[in-house]
């Protein structure tokens, strides 16, 4: 069953990608350094940044990964300042795991569609009208909505953890992504109302244009995020978090891979897998809008020249009300002790 939409569809803004010159990055990147040094801060980043912000994460001791592996490394990091270049909800996340420590984001307009398309007010209305059902969400959702939830999930945790609430069973209501939570009924066949939500990335990979895109490499294989149309995730040779990507990239015996999600994860899929051909799904074609192209135009925000004026000024630091931070840290921590009882490894095979 799927809730129809009731609320305005999320505002994209265009994607501007940062370009400096060799003189400017480099001066950027001894200052950003002499910053992180200076203020007691490691840097965390999403595989979806610019390869510029995952090239200076990894030279100063930080770490590129998913939202919830940012938030693990930067719980355990003895830094008492983060700087998370990502999205807001990665931001929120990091404070919720790290309340005694300075959160700083690049830019707090760093949105994304997911978390935009599912308003707090709203989502609560949705659960209240269900109030006989588990309410799951994604990770990629405001603190107010985890706040409300009672389980937060992974791309990697979801199938495992509906699985398990359908075999006590649970009936789920589902938020925020249509196709991710639209994929978990049809592999765990449980009782799911879902929130209509997309990512306005994945949702742009176009079903007819990857099968044409097959046949001109037919020695290709294919990697999809589930937060792709059914249409796509139907082609895959492996559908998974951008963490499983990677690894599918390293471990597969193909040297040609078409890959289904932000071309941000390029950057790290490149080193993994290293002299393999990467080819980006298609997202033009019919019916495209191309509204990131296949790239977050959030993801987007994140550029040295921002990180470097958020280190110097402490401006764009992340609050969360303590009260919603405290009811959001509990289906989180939830998840964390279905994983160690489960012994699957949550961290590390997020996405976002
Ligand atoms: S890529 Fe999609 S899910 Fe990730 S931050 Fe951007 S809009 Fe959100």
């Amino acid at each position: 069953m799927l809730q129809l939409r009731s609320h305005p569809i999320p505002v994209v803004p265009p994607t501007v990608v940062e370009i400096l010159s060799d003189d400017e990055r480099d001066a950027l990147r001894a200052e950003i350094k002499g910053l992180l040094r200076a203020q007691d801060a490691v840097m965390v980043a999403h595989y979806y940044t610019d390869p510029e912000v995952q090239r200076l994460c990894d030279d100063t001791g930080g770490h590129v990964s998913d939202s919830l592996d940012m938030a693990r490394f930067g719980h355990e990091h003895p830094a008492s300042t983060l700087l998370v270049a990502g999205v807001r909800f990665m931001g929120e996340t990091a404070k919720i795991l790290n309340p005694e420590k300075r959160v700083l984001m690049p830019d707090l307009e760093a949105e994304c569609s997911l978390d935009l398309g599912c308003p707090p007010a709203a989502f609560a209305a949705f659960c209240d009208a269900h109030p006989d059902r588990t309410v799951v969400v994604y990770a990629n959702t405001s603190a107010a909505v985890k706040a409300r939830s009672d389980w937060v999930v992974t791309s990697s945790s979801a199938l495992e953890v509906v699985a398990f609430l359908r075999d006590r069973g649970e009936k789920i209501l589902w938020a925020p992504d249509k196709y991710l939570g639209a994929y978990v009924q049809e592999k765990t066949e449980a009782d799911m109302v879902l929130w209509d939500g997309a990512c306005i990335v994945h949702e742009e990979f176009k079903a007819r244009e990857l099968e044409a895109l097959r046949r001109t490499h037919p020695d290709a294989k294919v990697l999809v995020h589930p937060e792709s149309p059914a249409g796509v995730v139907a082609q895959a040779d492996v559908v998974g978090s951008t963490t499983a990507l990677i690894k599918a990239a390293r471990d597969l015996p193909v040297e040609k891979l078409i890959v289904a999600t932000d071309r941000g994860i390029f950057y790290k899929m490149q080193q993994a897998a290293p002299g393999k051909t990467l080819i980006e799904a298609p997202t033009a074609g019919h019916g495209a809008t191309c509204r990131s192209c296949g790239h977050c135009p959030w993801m987007a925000m994140n550029g040295l020249r921002k990180v470097a004026a958020s280190l110097r000024s402490g401006a764009n630091e992340v609050l969360v009300d303590p009260e919603i931070g405290r009811r959001a840290l509990r289906p989180i921590e939830r998840l964390l002790d279905f994983s160690a009882s489960r012994r699957t490894v949550i961290y590390g095979a997020n996405d976002a």
